[in-house]
This record gives structure tokens, sequence and C-alpha cells, in this order.
């Protein structure tokens, strides 16, 4: 077992408190802080203390670090990636691809000469990317189609004229075949039409709000943020068409291929396949391509309880399960003021196991050594380490332990 330290990408939509608090740095930070990466993903490695990466360390040793079991079904790769996510502001609205969607694609776009770090790549490896979401903070987000007899309401409630005849698009035909044609119409409309339709929706929004009336608050608020960053975008439309789910800290949100989502605000954990595909809808700078997004979206209605991995509880560890094969993680919360039961957890051996301190500091005993590990920083056990005994150090503490799904 070797402390780590994660690696910060500095996206624009970052904070400039929450990883610096976290790490016990100063705030505001000089620069936003949007990701800390945990992982051995070529574009950034975790470190070890002395200066080498993980993604050197798994290179020069992977029967060791990964493990046969691992490196037989996926290969010479650490299957995931651990981040803290720190969001101020809203990230793109964004799906990603299946495995066979991203195979395909990855082998199109290399067929057309696209290189690899072109920003109008959308497929940078064939993997899919599932993820898992378990906040920090009250972490918002909008995810999978709203049940679209609720998305009726909430575009009528905006008495926005404009709007009728899309309404006629979903009333017809209140299910996944209707969200396709609504989406896709919205999305693919010329801009002199959106230039007058968002702003008739936004100014819905707003006399909305100052009706009083309660039950899509959220949804109205939500469209306005994203409508002052992304005046005229489609994307503004397509919110309209999302659950909005927010999860308050240790809650969870699974994200499956074709599941159209967007983060807004708050801190996470999130882990996830070890892949870069991701197809963008808009509200956004980079890259967007909205017929290869509509290719690889799932329009089938799914409510946010659906979306949420089933957890089941071993001691102080809280287990979220999903289908993804590449991850499994949880999170676990220790009490340094209880006696020992409380303050302390076993973790056996179980092939290469990350784990990520999010509050306080906790102890890992294994073979007569101890690592201490602070918030903000991580622990890295490779496939032929023993188990080990984490114990708080601090009055509370909390990390996520992830290993490979099903090991
Ligand atoms: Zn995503």
């Amino acid at each position: 077992m070797q402390r780590i330290e994660g690696v910060i990408r500095p996206y624009a939509w970052g904070s400039r408190t929450v990883l610096a608090t976290m790490q016990g740095r100063s705030v505001p930070s000089a620069h936003p802080e949007a990701e800390l990466w945990f992982g051995a993903h070529p574009g950034d490695p975790a470190r070890f203390e002395g200066g080498q990466d993980l993604l050197t360390e798994i290179d020069a040793d992977p029967d060791g670090e990964l493990g046969p079991a691992c490196r037989q079904e996926f290969g010479d790769r650490l299957p995931y990636l651990v981040k803290v996510l720190a969001a101020d502001e809203p990230l793109s609205l964004q799906a990603h691809p299946s495995r066979e969607q991203a195979a395909e694609g990855f082998a199109r776009e290399n067929a057309a000469g696209i290189p690899l770090d072109a920003p109008e790549r959308n497929y940078r490896d064939a993997s899919h990317k599932p993820e898992v979401v378990i906040a920090l903070s009250r972490f918002e987000t909008l995810a999978g189609f709203r049940d679209p007899v609720a998305t009726m309401d909430l575009l009528r409630a905006l008495a926005v004229p404009e709007l009728d005849s899309y309404l006629g698009l979903l009333s017809g035909q209140p299910d996944s075949m209707g969200l396709r044609a609504l989406l896709t119409t919205w999305i693919t409309l010329p801009q002199p039409a959106l230039a007058e339709l968002v702003p008739a929706v936004l100014g819905g929004c707003v006399r909305y709000l100052e009706s009083g009336e309660e039950r899509f608050r959220g949804e109205a608020k939500t469209a306005l943020t994203l409508g002052e960053r992304y005046p005229d975008d489609a994307g503004v439309l397509a919110a309209l068409l999302l659950n909005r789910v927010v999860l308050e800290p240790g809650q969870a949100l699974y994200l499956s291929a074709g599941n159209l989502h967007m983060y807004l605000s708050g801190a996470a954990v999130e882990v996830m396949a070890n892949s870069d595909n991701v197809l963008r809808g808009g509200l956004t700078p980079k890259h967007v391509d909205v017929p290869e997004l509509l290719r690889v979206l799932d329009f089938t209605p799914r409510s946010p309880s659906e979306l949420a991995p089933r957890t089941s509880t071993v001691g102080p560890e809280v287990i979220f399960s999903t289908p993804a094969p590449e991850f499994r993680v949880s999170r676990v919360r220790l009490d340094g003021t209880a006696l020992k039961r409380a303050a302390s957890v076993e973790l056996d051996a179980r092939g290469p196991q990350l784990l990520v301190v999010t509050d306080g500091a906790i102890t890992v005993r294994s073979a007569g050594r101890a690592v201490d590990v602070h918030a903000g920083s991580g622990l890295w056990m490779g496939a032929s380490d023993p188990g080990v005994i984490v114990t708080a150090h601090s009055p509370a503490a909390e990390f996520f332990r992830s290993l490979v799904g099903g090991h």
C-alpha cells in the first residue's frame, strides 16, 4: 500500500473553495479547481510521494498491481477512474456511449483520420463510460428523461404560446418516441428560431416564479441559470425534459449508456470506467456533436429512484451496486470518538483498490506498517497487497473505496 496524491483539473466551472478546504489549503484558490483525479488515466495519473505515478507503476508490474483476474478481463489498464468533483457552475449537457457504440465510433473516427487529440474527436477510446456519482454536499443534477406526462404539465405551466406546437409532439405520443421527436426538433432548430423560442421560454420561467407556484420552481430556476450563461442554446430547452435530481450527502446516481445528464452544482465523488467518451449536446464551449448524441441517447423515461444504485450496508461500509463490471464503490464513515468497533473497519485484499479520503483523516495498518491519509489524498493497494485495517484519525472520517466490480 502507498499513499497517493490526485491531480487537480482547473476547468472554469470549478469551485475555488471545495477542494482547497478539503486539502487544508488557503481559500479561495488562485484558479477554479473542478476535478481531483485519482487513477491511472494517461491524461493525469495520480502520483506517489517521490514523484512516481500510478500509470508507470502499473506498467512496470501489471501482475502485481492489477492481478491476473483484472488483466484477463480488462487488459493492462486500471479499469476505473475516481474523481472528486467540485462544481460551482453547470457542466455540459452530455451522454456516454454503450460498449458497442464506443467500439464502432472509435473505429469510424480512426478510419476518418481524425487525430486522437483533435477537439472534434468524439471517441477517444473504444470503451463505454458508465459512471456513478455520490454526493459529498447537496449536489444538483439533471438526469434521465422525466415522465412525459409530468413534462407536459411543466411546459403548460410555463404558459408560453410559442411552445404550443412542440407540446403537440409529446401529447400525440407521450412516450420515448414523443421525447425523441421533441428533443430532435428542438436541438436541431436553426439559430434564428432558437433566438426567439429560448427567450420566450425563459420569460415563461420568470412569470412562473413570480406567480408563487411551487411544483416546478426548481426546474424554472435551473432553466434561467442555464439561459443566463447560454442565452440561445437549445440545451436550455433540452434541460426541461430531464429530471431535476437533488442528491443529499451520501445519495447516489448511476448513469448508464445513453442517459442524457448534466451536473449543475455541488461536490461529489464520481467513479467511472476509465474512458473519455463524451457526446455533448450543448451548454458548453466544448465540441458539440448533436447527430452523434442523438444516435446514442436512450429516450426511455426514468424516475430519479430508478437512477439510484442499490445500496447495501456492511458495518460502516455502504456499498453502491451498479451493473458496471469495471468498478464497485463504497462509502465508509468512521467515528473517531466512538469505541473501537465504530472507529475502524477491516478491508480485505480484492485486487487493485483505491481509497480516497474526503473528510478528516484515517490510519491504514497492514503487516506492521501504518500510513496516515488526510482528506483530499488517497491510498493505493495493489492486487498483491494484503488486506488492511483502517482507523479514524480524526473525530469524524470519511473515505471512498473503489475496486474492480465483481472481484
Ligand atoms: Zn457524464
